[in-house]
């Protein structure tokens, strides 16, 4: 007789609106009994933070490798800027705790007024998988600074960081304050089905609406880091070289053009086009060998549904014949090189949408002055960049274009600036955070006026004569 093995697989039990429910009841039981608002919790679980940073740096960058092939030294710097938005909220969090006082009016007089920066609640914290472990714990700090609790979802298209993610939190943090859900769709619903005192989004404007509907029911702030094409702009009268290595350090260097905040296209001059290629092709090829598929120093694509995107925008008919470098690929390393195109029509797909990958393409105007227009003719981006020494031209970009960001003569460390606010404006994103900005994102300003007994002017009482009228 055949003998038939059934192997049973055990099933994760399914994470849905019942469980979610019960999560956040628990969160907020954890909340209201004010575990989370004293200076010394928010202080104890930053520095398990930092703790965990110190001692597993090496599986942080493994989880990074397997998910986007990142290369060590990007890693490497995704965690330092975590690292540092650790120690900057240990060093600061008393005075940003300290209510702020303000004015009074003569109305009010005797009287004082303070700014209380207070908790939102329970929060939530949505993140993208492009700098999966960065995107998590950077608002997750600014969450616990400000005294919240939390539930982290982080990106289920970085499955490894997400794991790792999980069992951290879980090892090191407080967990009937701070919890991770791992999932995709389903669990996010289920997440977004209840009511938070805080929602932080990062990823896509579409889904962007999706959280945003979803919070509008139960009228809970959102802040929505978005992304966008993010122009850059390059004037004839610069350093080229610096500006190309920043270029390329600003796309293919961070993460092979996955990031929010990376150059999406290019404008400059006609005349100026050529040289702009010419030294691209130089210093890409410095960079990363006259094979870039076989480069150690550059991401792969992240999934095979973002591989056949980029192709689909590269491979479009109008597009394809507009390629001046690169365009190889490798679809079982999901490897895309740094490609440049060169004029391509403004109905194509590839100006259309956000491409977050290695592509660029370089529009072409009669005077760089007309950029600020071309610029303005699309959606606000997240960040715009100008690499010129014409301070002219410097005041007519700061003046005129609206971007979340701005940045003269270098792309994407403007993030690393904890006094700058990150965020975006329009199709880009709302609200902003790091740094202090972190902190503010996750509290209540609340009002406070302090009055004595004193100074009780029986104008202000009825009856309303005349005469009151006229003081
Ligand atoms: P995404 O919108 O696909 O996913 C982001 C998160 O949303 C994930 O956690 C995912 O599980 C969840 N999600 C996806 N579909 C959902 C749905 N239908 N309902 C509920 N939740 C859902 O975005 P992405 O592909 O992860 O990220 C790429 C986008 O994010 C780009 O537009 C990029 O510019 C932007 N981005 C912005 C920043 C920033 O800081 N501003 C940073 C990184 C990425």
């Amino acid at each position: 007789a055949s003998m038939s093995v059934v192997v049973e697989v055990e099933e994760k039990p399914k994470f849905d609106a019942g469980k979610a429910a019960l999560l956040v009841k628990e969160l907020r039981k954890s909340f209201n009994a004010g575990r989370t608002r004293s200076f010394e919790w928010r202080v104890r679980q930053l520095k398990s933070i930092e703790k965990m940073l110190e001692e597993k740096e090496k599986e942080i960058t493994e989880a990074l490798f397997k998910d986007l092939s990142k290369p060590g030294f990007e890693a490497f710097c995704e965690i330092s800027q975590v690292k540092s938005s650790c120690k900057l909220a240990l060093k600061e969090l008393s005075r940003w705790m300290i209510p702020e006082k303000v004015k009074t009016s003569f109305t009010t007089y005797p009287s004082s007024a303070e700014i209380v920066s207070e908790p939102l609640g329970v929060v939530l914290i949505i993140s993208a998988w492009n700098f999966p472990f960065l995107l998590s714990l950077d608002p997750v700090i600014g969450a616990i600074s400000a005294g919240n609790a939390v539930v982290l979802k982080p990106s289920e298209i970085a499955p490894a960081t997400s794991l790792l993610l999980s069992n951290f939190v879980e090892e090191y943090l407080d967990n009937s304050a701070i919890k991770v859900v791992e999932g995709a769709i389903d669990e996010t619903t289920a997440l977004l089905d209840q009511k938070w005192d805080g929602i932080l989004y990062t990823g896509s404007a579409i889904v962007g609406r999706i959280v945003m509907a979803a919070a509008a029911v139960h009228l809970t702030p959102v802040t929505l880091e978005l992304g966008g094409k993010c122009p850059a702009v390059v004037d004839s009268n610069s350093n080229l070289q610096v500006a190309v290595r920043r270029i390329i350090a600003g796309k293919w260097a961070c993460n092979n053009g996955q990031a929010c905040t990376g150059v999406d296209y290019i404008i400059t001059t006609k005349e100026f086009a050529p040289n702009l290629i010419h030294s691209l092709r130089i210093e890409l090829e410095k960079f990363f060998g006259k094979d870039p598929l076989k480069s150690k120093d550059i991401s792969r694509i992240v999934s095979s549904f973002h591989f056949a995107r980029l192709v689909k925008l590269l491979d479009e008919d109008k597009v394809s014949n507009k390629v001046v470098f690169g365009g190889q690929r490798d679809e079982k390393q999901l490897k895309i090189a740094p490609t440049i195109l060169l004029d391509v029509p403004d109905d194509a797909l590839i100006m259309q949408e956000e491409i977050f990958g290695p592509l660029v393409p370089i529009l072409t105007v009669e005077n760089l002055e007309d950029s600020i227009e071309v610029i303005n003719s699309k959606p606000k981006p997240l960040a715009a960049y100008l690499f010129t020494n014409d301070e002219q031209l410097k005041k007519a970009f700061v003046q005129n274009i609206s971007s979340g960001g701005m940045l003269i003569n270098d792309t994407i460390i403007h993030v690393v600036v904890d006094g700058l606010p990150f965020g975006g404006v329009g199709e880009s994103g709302m609200g902003s955070y790091h740094g202090k900005f972190s902190f503010d994102a996750f509290s209540h300003k609340k009002a406070v006026l302090y009055r004595s007994f004193d100074g009780d002017a029986s104008v202000r009482y009825p009856p309303y004569t005349p005469e009151k009228q006229k003081l």
